[in-house]
C-alpha cells in the first residue's frame, strides 16, 4: 500500500511538473508574441434589436501562435493577468481597436473588454485619453466592457474611475450580467450605460422558462434604470425574436455573425451603409 501511495505521488508530481512546464513555456511564448505582434483583433457586430441595423462591434483578441494556431483568449488572458503582461496587451487592444474602428462608418461604436487588472491601474483614464488623442478616435464611439471582477475593490475608488472614464465621453457596459454575486446592487451603485445579458441565459431562452423570465426581467430593469441592454450569444431566430420582443435593445451572437477579422468587419459595415 505504501509503495502504491508513493507511486501515485510520483505520478501526481510528474503531472504537476508537466503543467508548470507548459505554463512556463506559454508565458515565454506570450512575452515573445507581444514583441512579434502575433495578436489580432476579431470583431463581432452588435445590431439594433428592433431594426436589425448595425450599432457597432465588440473587439475580441486572438493569438495567432506559430505552432499552436489560433489560441482562444480564455487560454491566455488569465496568464497575462497573473504575469502583469495584460497591461501592455490591454493597451495594444485599445490602441488597435481605436485605429481599426476609424475605418468604419461614423455612427458605429467599438466595444473593448477591460481586465480587472487594467481597471485597477490608476493611470487607466490617462492612458485611454492618450490613445484617443493619438488615434483621433472619438471617445463617444468607444465602449468599455467590464465584469464584476472590476467592481470588487473599494467602492469610492471604483466610482471615481468610472466617473473619470465617463467624463472623457466613454460609455461603460456591465458584461456577463446575471452571473457571479450581487450583480443587482451594482446597477444601483455604479453608473453603467449598458447591461450585457450573459450568454448562459440567452442560450436557454425561451425554452427554459426561468432563463426566459430572467432575460425579460433584465430587459425591464435596463429600461427602467435608463441603461441599454444587449443580449449576447444569440444563435437562433427563435431566441432573437423572443429577446427582441422583451424590449432588449441590442443583439449579438453567431446568428448575426461570428467574430471576423478587421478587414472583414470594415467591408461588412461599408456594405451596410446606403450610398
Ligand atoms: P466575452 O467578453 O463575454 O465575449 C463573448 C464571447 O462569446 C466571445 O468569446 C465570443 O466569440 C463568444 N460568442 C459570441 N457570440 C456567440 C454565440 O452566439 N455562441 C457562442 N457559443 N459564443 C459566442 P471569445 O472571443 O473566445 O472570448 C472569450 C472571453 O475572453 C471574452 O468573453 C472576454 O472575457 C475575454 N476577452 C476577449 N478579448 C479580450 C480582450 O481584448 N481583453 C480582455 N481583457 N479580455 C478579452
Ligand atoms: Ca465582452
Ligand atoms: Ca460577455
Ligand atoms: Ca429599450
Amino acid at each position: 500500500a505504501k509503495e502504491d501511495g508513493r507511486g501515485r505521488y510520483r505520478m501526481f508530481e510528474a503531472s504537476m511538473n508537466a503543467r508548470i512546464q507548459a505554463r512556463r513555456s506559454l508565458e515565454l511564448d506570450l512575452r515573445r508574441a507581444i514583441a512579434r505582434q502575433e495578436f489580432a483583433l476579431y470583431y463581432q457586430p452588435q445590431v439594433d434589436a428592433r431594426t436589425g441595423t448595425y450599432d457597432g462591434a465588440e473587439a475580441l483578441i486572438r493569438w495567432r501562435h506559430p505552432e499552436r494556431g489560433l489560441v482562444s483568449p480564455a487560454d491566455f488572458i488569465p496568464l497575462a493577468e497573473e504575469t502583469g503582461l495584460i497591461g501592455i496587451l490591454g493597451e495594444w487592444v485599445l490602441r488597435t481597436a481605436c485605429t481599426e474602428a476609424l475605418a468604419w462608418p461614423e455612427h458605429l461604436t467599438v466595444a473593448v473588454n477591460l481586465s480587472p487588472v487594467q481597471f485597477r491601474d490608476a493611470r487607466l483614464a490617462a492612458t485611454i485619453r492618450n490613445i484617443l488623442a493619438e488615434t483621433g478616435f472619438p471617445a463617444a464611439r468607444l465602449e468599455l466592457e467590464i465584469t464584476e471582477g472590476s467592481l470588487l475593490q473599494d467602492e469610492q475608488r471604483t466610482l471615481s474611475i468610472l466617473r473619470e472614464l465617463r467624463a472623457l465621453g466613454i460609455r461603460i457596459s456591465m458584461d456577463d450580467f446575471g452571473t457571479g454575486y450581487s450583480s443587482l446592487s451594482y446597477l444601483s451603485r455604479f453608473p453603467f450605460d449598458k447591461i450585457k445579458i450573459d450568454q448562459s441565459f440567452v442560450r436557454r431562452t425561451p425554452h427554459d422558462k426561468d432563463s426566459a423570465a430572467i432575460v425579460r426581467a433584465i430587459a425591464m430593469l435596463g429600461a427602467s434604470l435608463g441603461m441599454k441592454t444587449t443580449a449576447e450569444g444569440v444563435e437562433t431566430d427563435v431566441q432573437s425574436n423572443f429577446i427582441a420582443g422583451q424590449g432588449c435593445d441590442q443583439l449579438q451572437g453567431y446568428l448575426i455573425s461570428r467574430p471576423v477579422p478587421a478587414d472583414a468587419i470594415a467591408d461588412l459595415f461599408a456594405a451596410s451603409v446606403p450610398r
